[in-house]
């Protein structure tokens, strides 16, 4: 006991997320076995020997010549949905070809205005139903469908960076009434999503606010679809939920927030950087004030503490035809990095193999706080 709880101080000095071994082996008890269901965490160490006449370059970018030499790179795997990262201190340091070339993105969002969405009952087709209003948007369908039902949710305001708790609010209760409405005439499709891609660097073809809903059917979209089939394995292999497990291993590491009996969390197995998932409970609507208001919460501080300007949402539910009964609302909420940077965030490890990521949970959650 008495060691368990000096690693769990050695873990506490550590910093970030190099503690996680250390913090992990610290817990007892049902913390200590719920880690263990969930996390694998290996901490590598990889070697480089720089030749002298890189060593001015490598200090000026990456603080010391050092940090390169020796590098620790933390490798955490979700045990039960197999969703992993490598997390990479030094590339988020790494330089980059191709710069801003000092754009400025507050101008470039409003050399966009006067597109089709600012005028959305012309510059968009209506779906067979009509269009759907919120108190800060229309509906429209896509102009490009991905599937059976797709629709644009354009927001009033152009700037899609404008947004507040009251715009969130009404973005899923639109989204939801959409939903509705397109189930009305098409009972199979119950597999519904609303998604927001802010601006181009997160696939976002228009400037102009606006986020999207599917509704499908047959199978949920996949990587739900998957998560779920996770959630059931594990229910099966350990009769535990999956869902209220990741809420309490991150709570019992330091990395969740409550309000409300919703949990926002910095994930420990992110996509991408700065990955956030605000978790509701089983039956909670995803309407329901308390689960907004954590949504909006966390999109400000993207926006304001940390600034975000491009991030990928989407909401995880169950469909909407009752199965799933057991299945929790979350938002998943991930930062694709500066909108001017040329590379794209995501290659081959990020398609093929495990994210690689360079921003630590633990500084997420202190911006969060
Ligand atoms: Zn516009």
């Amino acid at each position: 006991m008495a060691g368990a709880a000096t690693k769990a101080r050695l873990g506490a000095r550590l910093k970030g997320l190099l503690g996680l071994p250390s913090r992990t082996a610290g817990l007892e008890g049902e913390a200590r076995a719920r880690a263990d269901r969930l996390l694998d965490v290996r901490v590598v160490t990889g070697r480089t020997s720089p030749p002298h006449a890189l060593e001015a370059w490598l200090a000026q970018h990456f603080g010391s010549a050092d940090a390169v030499r020796e590098q620790r790179v933390v490798k955490v795997t979700n045990i039960a949905t197999l969703e992993a990262t490598l997390f990479a201190p030094l590339r988020a340091r790494r330089p980059i070809d191709g710069s801003s070339g000092g754009r400025n993105l507050a101008d470039e969002i409003a050399a966009t205005e006067d597109d089709p969405f600012c005028s959305p009952e012309t510059g968009t087709p209506a779906e067979p139903f009509g269009r759907v209003r919120g108190a800060h948007m229309v509906s429209g369908a896509n102009a490009a469908m991905a599937d059976a039902h797709h629709a644009v949710l354009v927001f009033d305001t152009h700037d899609p960076l404008a947004f507040d708790a009251s715009l969130v609010a009404d973005l899923f209760s639109t989204g939801r009434e959409w939903a509705d409405r397109a189930r009305a005439d098409d009972a199979e499709a119950a597999n519904y999503m609303l998604i927001w891609n802010c601006l181009w660097r997160a696939g976002g073809s228009i400037v102009h606010g606006h986020a999207q809903a599917l509704l499908g059917s047959g199978l949920h979209y996949a990587h739900l679809e998957r998560f779920h089939r996770a959630a059931v394995a594990y229910r099966g292999a350990h009769d535990r939920d999956l869902v209220a497990d990741l809420v309490e291993l991150h709570r019992d590491l330091g990395l969740a927030m409550e309000s409300s009996g919703v949990t926002t969390i910095a994930h420990l197995t992110p996509i991408k950087e700065r990955e956030l998932l605000v978790i509701g409970r089983p039956g909670l609507d995803e309407r329901d004030p308390a689960f907004t208001d954590a949504v909006a919460r966390a999109l400000i501080a993207y926006r304001d503490q940390i600034g975000v300007s491009s991030f990928n949402l989407a909401l995880w539910r169950a469909p909407l035809d009752g199965r799933w009964p057991e299945f929790a609302p979350m938002v998943r909420l991930v930062d694709r990095g500066d909108p001017f940077s040329r590379p794209s965030d995501i290659g081959a490890m990020e398609l093929y193999g495990t994210p690689i990521v360079g921003s630590d949970p633990y500084e997420v959650m202190s911006q969060l706080r």
